[in-house]
Protein backbone atom coordinates (compact mmCIF):
# COMPACT_ATOMS: atom_id res chain seq x y z
CA UNK A 1 0.00 0.00 0.00
CA UNK A 2 0.79 3.72 -0.05
CA UNK A 3 2.37 3.78 3.44
CA UNK A 4 4.56 0.98 2.55
CA UNK A 5 5.74 2.73 -0.57
CA UNK A 6 6.01 5.80 0.71
CA UNK A 7 8.33 4.09 3.32
CA UNK A 8 10.61 1.81 0.93
CA UNK A 9 14.13 3.51 1.76
CA UNK A 10 13.56 2.93 5.37
CA UNK A 11 12.38 -0.33 5.01
CA UNK A 12 14.65 -1.45 2.77
CA UNK A 13 17.18 -1.62 5.35
CA UNK A 14 15.29 -2.12 8.63
CA UNK A 15 13.37 -5.17 7.35
CA UNK A 16 16.83 -6.51 5.41
CA UNK A 17 18.28 -6.17 8.97
CA UNK A 18 15.41 -7.86 11.26
CA UNK A 19 14.99 -10.61 8.97
CA UNK A 20 18.84 -11.38 8.86
CA UNK A 21 18.59 -11.02 12.79
CA UNK A 22 15.98 -13.09 12.67
CA UNK A 23 16.99 -16.21 10.74
CA UNK A 24 20.52 -16.23 11.34
CA UNK A 25 19.92 -16.50 15.79
CA UNK A 26 18.60 -19.18 17.27
CA UNK A 27 18.47 -18.56 20.63
CA UNK A 28 17.88 -15.14 22.56
CA UNK A 29 21.78 -14.29 23.56
CA UNK A 30 23.71 -11.42 24.08
CA UNK A 31 24.84 -10.97 20.96
CA UNK A 32 20.91 -11.34 19.57
CA UNK A 33 20.11 -8.39 21.35
CA UNK A 34 23.14 -6.19 20.17
CA UNK A 35 22.51 -7.01 17.19
CA UNK A 36 19.12 -5.91 17.54
CA UNK A 37 20.51 -2.87 19.32
CA UNK A 38 22.60 -1.65 15.93
CA UNK A 39 19.70 -2.36 13.92
CA UNK A 40 17.27 -0.53 15.62
CA UNK A 41 19.93 2.52 16.28
CA UNK A 42 20.67 2.51 12.58
CA UNK A 43 17.47 3.41 11.47
CA UNK A 44 17.50 6.29 13.30
CA UNK A 45 15.44 5.07 16.34
CA UNK A 46 17.58 7.01 18.58
CA UNK A 47 20.07 5.66 21.56
CA UNK A 48 17.15 6.21 24.25
CA UNK A 49 14.66 5.01 22.55
CA UNK A 50 16.47 1.89 21.80
CA UNK A 51 17.62 1.31 25.19
CA UNK A 52 14.15 1.61 26.09
CA UNK A 53 13.24 -1.33 23.47
CA UNK A 54 15.45 -3.26 24.47
CA UNK A 55 15.37 -3.52 28.10
CA UNK A 56 11.37 -3.71 27.70
CA UNK A 57 12.02 -6.77 25.49
CA UNK A 58 14.36 -8.48 27.70
CA UNK A 59 11.93 -8.28 30.49
CA UNK A 60 8.68 -9.35 28.69
CA UNK A 61 11.10 -12.48 26.75
CA UNK A 62 12.07 -13.18 30.95
CA UNK A 63 8.63 -13.32 32.19
CA UNK A 64 6.84 -15.52 29.47
CA UNK A 65 10.20 -17.74 29.21
CA UNK A 66 10.76 -17.37 25.65
CA UNK A 67 12.98 -19.46 23.93
CA UNK A 68 12.04 -19.42 20.59
CA UNK A 69 13.10 -16.09 18.52
CA UNK A 70 10.44 -16.55 15.55
CA UNK A 71 8.29 -15.84 18.86
CA UNK A 72 10.36 -12.76 19.59
CA UNK A 73 9.70 -10.96 16.43
CA UNK A 74 5.64 -10.63 17.52
CA UNK A 75 6.99 -9.20 20.78
CA UNK A 76 9.34 -6.86 19.22
CA UNK A 77 6.67 -4.87 17.18
CA UNK A 78 4.56 -4.92 20.40
CA UNK A 79 6.82 -3.59 22.52
CA UNK A 80 7.98 -0.80 20.19
CA UNK A 81 3.76 0.07 19.79
CA UNK A 82 3.88 0.29 23.54
CA UNK A 83 6.82 2.85 23.67
CA UNK A 84 4.72 4.72 20.88
CA UNK A 85 1.83 4.89 23.13
CA UNK A 86 1.22 8.80 24.01
CA UNK A 87 -1.76 9.95 25.96
CA UNK A 88 -4.87 10.11 23.67
CA UNK A 89 -5.77 13.51 22.13
CA UNK A 90 -9.53 14.54 20.68
CA UNK A 91 -9.44 13.97 17.34
CA UNK A 92 -8.78 17.36 15.02
CA UNK A 93 -10.79 18.96 12.77
CA UNK A 94 -14.26 17.06 14.07
CA UNK A 95 -14.88 20.47 16.32
CA UNK A 96 -17.36 23.21 15.12
CA UNK A 97 -14.29 25.41 14.26
CA UNK A 98 -10.49 24.27 14.04
CA UNK A 99 -7.42 26.79 14.41
CA UNK A 100 -4.52 25.49 13.58
CA UNK A 101 -0.80 26.86 13.90
CA UNK A 102 1.71 25.53 11.69
CA UNK A 103 5.41 26.28 13.51
CA UNK A 104 8.29 24.76 12.08
CA UNK A 105 11.66 26.30 10.79
CA UNK A 106 12.36 27.32 6.70
CA UNK A 107 12.85 24.31 4.91
CA UNK A 108 11.09 21.33 6.41
CA UNK A 109 7.72 21.17 4.34
CA UNK A 110 5.44 23.68 6.83
CA UNK A 111 3.98 25.41 3.74
CA UNK A 112 3.71 22.21 1.47
CA UNK A 113 2.17 20.16 4.73
CA UNK A 114 -0.94 23.28 4.93
CA UNK A 115 -1.25 23.25 1.66
CA UNK A 116 -2.02 19.47 1.72
CA UNK A 117 -4.29 19.16 5.07
CA UNK A 118 -6.02 22.13 3.08
CA UNK A 119 -6.66 20.35 0.02
CA UNK A 120 -7.71 17.04 1.85
CA UNK A 121 -9.68 18.78 4.31
CA UNK A 122 -11.35 20.90 1.66
CA UNK A 123 -12.04 17.24 -0.63
CA UNK A 124 -13.70 16.26 2.84
CA UNK A 125 -16.08 18.69 2.49
CA UNK A 126 -14.96 21.46 5.11
CA UNK A 127 -14.35 25.27 4.74
CA UNK A 128 -10.83 25.39 4.71
CA UNK A 129 -9.36 29.00 5.01
CA UNK A 130 -5.32 29.43 5.09
CA UNK A 131 -3.63 32.56 6.92
CA UNK A 132 -0.04 33.35 5.37
CA UNK A 133 1.30 34.35 8.98
CA UNK A 134 4.78 33.83 7.79
CA UNK A 135 5.11 37.36 6.84
CA UNK A 136 8.91 37.07 6.92
CA UNK A 137 9.81 35.87 3.07
CA UNK A 138 7.54 37.07 0.81
CA UNK A 139 8.44 33.61 -1.04
CA UNK A 140 6.44 31.75 1.41
CA UNK A 141 3.07 34.25 0.99
CA UNK A 142 3.35 33.23 -2.75
CA UNK A 143 3.49 29.68 -2.37
CA UNK A 144 0.72 29.40 0.34
CA UNK A 145 -1.50 31.23 -2.20
CA UNK A 146 -0.56 28.93 -4.77
CA UNK A 147 -1.44 26.03 -2.58
CA UNK A 148 -4.92 27.87 -1.41
CA UNK A 149 -5.75 27.70 -5.58
CA UNK A 150 -4.83 24.19 -5.55
CA UNK A 151 -6.53 23.24 -2.55
CA UNK A 152 -9.58 25.83 -3.66
CA UNK A 153 -10.06 27.54 -0.18
CA UNK A 154 -9.66 31.56 0.85
CA UNK A 155 -6.38 32.81 2.06
CA UNK A 156 -5.32 35.35 4.08
CA UNK A 157 -2.49 37.14 3.55
CA UNK A 158 -0.45 40.10 4.49
CA UNK A 159 2.54 42.23 3.45
CA UNK A 160 5.68 41.15 3.31
CA UNK A 161 7.23 42.06 6.66
CA UNK A 162 3.81 42.79 7.94
CA UNK A 163 2.75 41.93 11.43
CA UNK A 164 1.87 38.35 11.91
CA UNK A 165 -0.26 38.90 14.58
CA UNK A 166 -2.71 40.97 12.42
CA UNK A 167 -2.85 38.45 9.32
CA UNK A 168 -4.03 35.95 12.54
CA UNK A 169 -6.41 38.73 13.45
CA UNK A 170 -7.99 39.60 9.90
CA UNK A 171 -7.90 35.53 9.26
CA UNK A 172 -9.49 34.48 12.57
CA UNK A 173 -12.19 37.00 12.17
CA UNK A 174 -12.75 35.78 8.29
CA UNK A 175 -12.91 32.63 10.00
CA UNK A 176 -16.03 33.77 12.14
CA UNK A 177 -17.94 35.43 9.80
CA UNK A 178 -17.46 32.62 7.10
CA UNK A 179 -18.47 30.40 9.42
CA UNK A 180 -15.02 28.61 8.38
CA UNK A 181 -14.25 24.78 9.74
CA UNK A 182 -10.80 25.34 9.71
CA UNK A 183 -8.65 27.62 9.94
CA UNK A 184 -4.80 27.24 9.00
CA UNK A 185 -1.90 29.44 9.98
CA UNK A 186 1.67 29.55 8.46
CA UNK A 187 3.80 31.08 10.39
CA UNK A 188 7.75 31.79 10.61
CA UNK A 189 9.91 29.95 12.66
CA UNK A 190 13.17 31.16 13.37
CA UNK A 191 14.13 29.38 16.07
CA UNK A 192 17.67 31.35 16.12
CA UNK A 193 16.01 33.67 18.23
CA UNK A 194 13.75 31.44 20.40
CA UNK A 195 12.72 34.85 22.14
CA UNK A 196 11.28 36.88 19.32
CA UNK A 197 9.76 33.34 18.60
CA UNK A 198 8.33 33.51 21.70
CA UNK A 199 6.83 36.45 21.58
CA UNK A 200 4.86 36.22 18.52
CA UNK A 201 3.39 32.80 19.27
CA UNK A 202 1.91 34.16 22.52
CA UNK A 203 1.42 37.32 20.61
CA UNK A 204 -0.53 35.22 18.19
CA UNK A 205 -2.47 32.96 20.87
CA UNK A 206 -3.27 35.95 22.95
CA UNK A 207 -5.28 36.85 19.90
CA UNK A 208 -7.01 33.80 18.81
CA UNK A 209 -8.12 33.85 22.56
CA UNK A 210 -9.79 36.82 22.53
CA UNK A 211 -11.16 37.15 18.92
CA UNK A 212 -12.26 32.92 18.71
CA UNK A 213 -12.23 31.88 22.70
CA UNK A 214 -14.40 28.64 21.48
CA UNK A 215 -12.67 27.88 18.82
CA UNK A 216 -10.79 24.20 19.13
CA UNK A 217 -6.90 25.32 18.72
CA UNK A 218 -3.99 22.62 17.74
CA UNK A 219 -0.34 23.75 17.70
CA UNK A 220 1.66 21.45 15.06
CA UNK A 221 5.28 21.53 14.79
CA UNK A 222 6.90 20.08 11.33
CA UNK A 223 9.59 18.56 11.39
CA UNK A 224 12.01 17.15 8.46
CA UNK A 225 12.60 13.46 8.65
CA UNK A 226 15.50 13.26 6.76
CA UNK A 227 17.49 14.97 8.86
CA UNK A 228 17.09 12.04 11.43
CA UNK A 229 18.34 12.58 15.14
CA UNK A 230 18.47 16.76 14.68
CA UNK A 231 14.22 16.50 14.10
CA UNK A 232 14.07 15.34 17.61
CA UNK A 233 16.35 17.83 18.87
CA UNK A 234 14.33 20.50 16.70
CA UNK A 235 11.22 19.17 18.61
CA UNK A 236 13.02 19.40 21.96
CA UNK A 237 13.87 23.07 21.29
CA UNK A 238 10.45 24.22 19.59
CA UNK A 239 8.54 22.55 23.12
CA UNK A 240 10.49 24.78 25.09
CA UNK A 241 8.57 27.69 24.02
CA UNK A 242 5.54 26.70 22.38
CA UNK A 243 2.50 24.36 23.82
CA UNK A 244 2.92 21.67 20.80
CA UNK A 245 -0.20 19.66 20.60
CA UNK A 246 0.88 17.46 17.45
CA UNK A 247 3.81 16.67 15.05
CA UNK A 248 4.16 16.93 11.41
CA UNK A 249 7.01 14.42 9.74
CA UNK A 250 7.68 15.20 6.65
CA UNK A 251 10.02 13.79 3.50
CA UNK A 252 9.83 10.18 4.97
CA UNK A 253 9.92 9.09 1.31
CA UNK A 254 13.35 10.42 0.90
CA UNK A 255 14.78 8.92 3.75
CA UNK A 256 16.31 5.31 5.14
CA UNK A 257 15.49 7.25 8.82
CA UNK A 258 12.04 6.82 9.05
CA UNK A 259 12.79 4.83 12.67
CA UNK A 260 12.96 8.82 13.80
CA UNK A 261 9.05 8.62 14.12
CA UNK A 262 9.35 6.39 16.88
CA UNK A 263 11.86 8.30 18.69
CA UNK A 264 10.49 11.58 18.03
CA UNK A 265 6.57 9.90 20.00
CA UNK A 266 8.33 7.99 22.14
CA UNK A 267 10.29 10.38 23.44
CA UNK A 268 8.77 13.40 23.56
CA UNK A 269 5.16 12.04 24.60
CA UNK A 270 3.25 14.34 21.93
CA UNK A 271 1.40 12.58 18.75
CA UNK A 272 2.90 12.22 15.57
CA UNK A 273 -0.47 13.44 13.68
CA UNK A 274 0.53 13.08 10.50
CA UNK A 275 3.44 12.05 8.34
CA UNK A 276 4.80 13.60 4.56
CA UNK A 277 5.50 10.44 2.02
CA UNK A 278 5.54 12.49 -0.87
CA UNK A 279 4.95 15.93 -2.87
CA UNK A 280 1.34 15.30 -3.83
CA UNK A 281 -1.79 16.25 -1.93
CA UNK A 282 -2.65 12.62 -0.69
CA UNK A 283 1.05 12.48 0.18
CA UNK A 284 0.13 13.34 3.97
CA UNK A 285 -1.19 10.59 5.56
CA UNK A 286 -2.54 10.53 9.10
CA UNK A 287 -0.32 8.86 11.20
CA UNK A 288 -0.82 5.42 13.32
CA UNK A 289 2.04 4.00 15.10
CA UNK A 290 0.19 0.53 15.03
CA UNK A 291 0.13 0.70 11.14
CA UNK A 292 3.65 2.41 10.43
CA UNK A 293 4.87 -0.32 12.76
CA UNK A 294 3.29 -2.84 10.96
CA UNK A 295 4.55 -1.67 7.53
CA UNK A 296 8.30 -1.57 8.83
CA UNK A 297 8.39 -4.94 9.66
CA UNK A 298 6.27 -6.01 6.26
P1 LIG B 1 8.83 25.33 4.32
O1 LIG B 1 9.97 26.27 4.06
O2 LIG B 1 8.95 24.67 5.64
O3 LIG B 1 7.50 25.96 4.11
O4 LIG B 1 9.02 24.13 3.28
P2 LIG B 1 8.27 23.83 1.92
O5 LIG B 1 6.86 23.51 2.18
O6 LIG B 1 8.57 24.92 0.98
O7 LIG B 1 8.98 22.46 1.48
C1 LIG B 1 10.35 22.39 1.15
C2 LIG B 1 10.53 21.31 0.10
O8 LIG B 1 10.24 20.03 0.64
C3 LIG B 1 9.62 21.47 -1.11
O9 LIG B 1 10.36 21.19 -2.27
C4 LIG B 1 8.55 20.42 -0.89
O10 LIG B 1 8.00 19.93 -2.10
C5 LIG B 1 9.33 19.33 -0.19
N1 LIG B 1 8.49 18.45 0.63
C6 LIG B 1 7.65 18.79 1.63
N2 LIG B 1 7.08 17.69 2.18
C7 LIG B 1 7.57 16.62 1.51
C8 LIG B 1 7.38 15.19 1.60
O11 LIG B 1 6.64 14.65 2.44
N3 LIG B 1 8.09 14.42 0.73
C9 LIG B 1 8.94 14.96 -0.19
N4 LIG B 1 9.59 14.12 -1.00
N5 LIG B 1 9.14 16.27 -0.29
C10 LIG B 1 8.47 17.10 0.53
Amino acid sequence: DRLKSGLTKTRDNFVSGIDSLFSGFSEIDDDFYEELEEILIMADIGVNTTDRIIEDLKEKVKEQKIKEVSVCRELLMDTIKQQMQVDETAYEFEHKTSVVLMIGVNGVGKTTSVGKLAGQLKAQGKKVILAAADTFRAAAIEQLTEWSNRAGVEIIAGQEGGDPASVVFDAVNAAKARKADVLICDTAGRLHNKKNLMEELRKINRIIEREFPEAYRETLIVLDGTTGQNALVQAKQFAEVADISGIVLTKLDGTARGGIAIAIQSEMNIPVKYIGIGEQIDDLQKFDADKFVDALFE
